[in-house]
């Protein structure tokens, strides 16, 4: 029987399934139960220089848009339908999608790590390929020129993807904008492209190969510029003692990069304006070749719970858990049982 194993599984769940006859069982007030998952908090509590940063330049808008992101979490508590395991699943949240917000921001990227390891899978269930890590970059401007600077890498970009030097070699790939780098001086961005390339598994061998210096040769000329920028290519492969396949080497390494929030909370209000501005509506994920077809970068904004539908199946849900923000934490509001057990 389900009740029995929950309550072998986990004596912390055993109290509410007694009394599931009860569709909705509010939590005694003074037995504050904290939500186990600290990351959810870890998030929230960093906004708040953010939060402060906005207010202080003015977007109070936005401030408002910050503190109010992720109040209230609903989380599904499942059990496995054959392992009888229990597992903890966001189910629902009021996220702000505010660009800059840490939590929205960590959502983001444990989309687009899946989305990614998806179409890549997907890839390699066609034919094997290599990756390469290529990263192309301009020179620093001040912080009110940002929108044009990423205009001209974009260009510029979508010009050198067309060449017949980048097509015949490069089977796909994904594009991801940073605009500031770890030394970027005080009233300057550095937006640069961070970009996983896909290429056919006999790519060194073959003809098609494209060796660094010929690499910052097409990029200036697709920058048009008197100058030579900075080009730098690398091939990904599993570090030493690393358990991640070159596959998800390659993953993590393109996910990680968004912009570091206390790089930004640390601009002066004058440049943290111009940022904040210019970066309104800003895409900062594209694809290209057969990535394209593989997935949708719109959609990793779009969503930022995200169950996947397929492993779902397997799992019921046994009752929600909702948490709400007070004080620094969360803290467990209300359990709700979304099916009676008895029943079963
Ligand atoms: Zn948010």
């Amino acid at each position: 029987m389900i009740t029995k194993n929950i309550d072998n599984n986990n004596k912390k769940y055993s109290n509410f399934v007694d009394k599931n006859e009860n569709i909705s069982y509010n939590v005694n007030k003074n037995d504050i139960q904290i939500l186990p998952e600290t990351k959810h908090a870890e998030h929230k509590l960093q906004n708040n220089n953010l939060i402060i940063k906005l207010n202080d330049c003015g977007f109070k808008n936005y401030a408002t848009q910050v503190i109010n992101c992720a109040t209230s979490l609903t989380f599904s508590i499942q059990q496995h339908l054959e392992t009888q395991e229990l597992r903890r699943r966001l189910k629902y949240a009021n996220f702000c999608k505010f660009r800059f917000c840490s939590t929205c921001g960590w959502r983001r990227n444990i989309n687009l790590t899946r989305e990614l390891l998806k179409a890549f899978l997907m890839i390699e269930a066609e034919r094997p390929v290599k990756y390469l890590f290529l990263t192309l970059t301009i020179r620093n401007r001040p912080t009110n020129e940002l929108k044009n600077a990423v205009k001209e890498l974009n260009k510029a970009f979508e010009r050198m993807s067309k060449w017949k030097v980048f097509k015949s070699a490069i089977l796909g790939h994904f594009k991801a904008l940073e605009i500031l780098g770890d030394n970027t001086p005080s009233g300057e961005v550095h937006p640069h492209l961070h970009v996983l390339l896909v290429v056919p598994n006999a790519y060194y061998k073959s003809r098609n190969y494209i060796k660094q210096s010929k690499w910052v040769e097409i990029w200036q000329k697709a920058l048009r510029t008197d100058y030579t920028p900075i080009v730098d290519i690398r091939p990904i492969r599993s570090k030493p003692n690393s358990k991640l396949s070159p596959l998800q080497s390659a993953v993590f390494e393109v996910a990680k990069y968004s912009t570091k929030l206390p790089k930004l909370v640390g601009q002066t209000d004058k440049d943290f304006k111009n940022i904040i501005k210019q970066t309104h509506k800003m895409r900062f994920y594209s694809t290209g070749g057969i990535l394209k077809e593989k997935m949708n970068v719109e959609l990793i904004d779009d969503d930022l719970i995200a169950l996947s539908e397929e492993q779902e199946a397997l799992w019921q849900e046994l009752f929600e858990e909702i948490y709400q923000w007070q004080n620094g934490n969360y803290i467990l509001r209300e359990k709700i049982a979304t099916r009676n057990l008895e029943n079963d």
